[in-house]
């Protein structure tokens, strides 16, 4: 669980000492076990930087991380148990496997680091993991090097090697977006198959709303480092209740782009480090009403478990204005 994760980065070199980058204000979400939740956002809405703080790599400026309801201390020792249970997928599976190393390297080096298993149990082990990421028969792939694999393949790989630290929270950071069209949907299968079979709590971050919609139970959707709408992703999906929210489904999915998402036509989104006053995306929403450009709006509760932070929310902010 995240409570009021903010990430402020320093600007170096600016003509102006003490500007920061806002890259992530005050994000609070929760990962339960067995559940996949998405965040959701174009590039440079901080999801990256979000992951990271969720994996300690990054340190936040204000905000707490806790696991089964305790926070999480910052020890050494406290630090290594944490690395143990919350791994990080990374978006470009090549980059993260080392090229002169075989697949069987790869995999009995966490067994023997975390687990200490020497010998023939490395091997048993390490067949094993290739399994649950439905590389079978594991003897085929074992003495394979990563350039011998398909991107997909590679994928499943880093994503058996994170297994073998024995994680309970699995950190998705586009982990689709450099694969192929045609290998996207097993590879998000294989996140499903894992949330459900191993009780993983997953966080899967995406450009794409579709596949979230697809893959998550709750979808975070965020904005200039804010989180702007949040849900169950059917509801957040169907009847999303911010504006940006729309937008981001009315462009157009596009299942070729390899790119990240831009939405073209309404600007791009702002600086982080002088971001627009009030709602963050008031200079591009549609919508917009002069209390917008003022005053930043509250969560509010839109339906059930769905909340969104917009104006519209506010009956007395929007008089006669039904979101759409
Ligand atoms: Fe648009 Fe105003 Fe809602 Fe922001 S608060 S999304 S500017 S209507
Ligand atoms: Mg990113």
């Amino acid at each position: 669980e995240a409570r009021g994760l903010t990430k402020h980065f320093p600007v170096h070199g600016g003509l102006r000492r003490g500007r920061v980058v806002r890259a992530v204000e005050d994000v609070s979400l929760a990962l339960p076990e067995g559940t996949v939740t998405a965040v959701v956002g174009e590039s440079g809405s901080g999801k990256s930087t979000l992951s990271r703080l969720l994996t300690r790599l990054t340190a936040p400026t204000a905000g707490e991380l806790l696991l089964d309801g305790e926070p999480v201390g910052g020890s050494a020792r406290a630090r290594r148990a944490y690395a143990g249970q919350v791994h990080l997928v990374l978006q470009d599976p090549f980059s993260s496997l080392n090229a002169v190393h075989s697949i069987r390297y790869h995999l009995r080096r966490p067994l023997k680091l975390h687990h200490g298993l020497r010998g023939s149990e490395l091997d048993a082990h390490a067949a094993q993991l290739l399994e649950r990421v439905s590389l079978t028969p594991a003897e085929r792939y074992l003495d394979k090097f990563p350039h011998e694999l398909s991107g997909g393949q590679r994928q499943r790989v880093a994503i058996a090697r994170g297994l073998a630290v024995r994680p309970r929270v699995l950190l998705a950071d586009e982990p689709v977006s450099m694969l192929d069209v045609s290998i996207r949907l097993g590879v998000l299968n294989l996140l499903d198959e894992l949330r459900e079979r191993e009780r993983l709590a997953i966080l899967y971050v995406t450009h794409d709303i579709a596949s979230a919609r697809y893959l998550a139970d709750t979808v975070v959707v965020m904005y200039a480092g804010q989180v702007v709408e949040s849900g169950p992703a059917v509801q957040v999906t169907d009847a999303p209740a911010h504006p940006y929210t729309r937008l981001l489904l009315s462009a157009a999915p596009d299942p070729h782009r390899r790119e990240p998402v831009v939405l073209r036509g309404r600007g791009a989104p702002p600086s982080l480090i002088d971001p627009p006053s009030g709602c963050r995306f008031h200079p591009r929403c549609p919508l917009a009403m002069p209390v917008c450009a003022e005053t930043a709006p509250p969560v509010r509760p839109a339906a059930g478990d769905q909340v969104a932070a917009c104006w519209l929310l506010d009956p007395e902010r929007a008089p006669g204005t039904t979101p759409a």
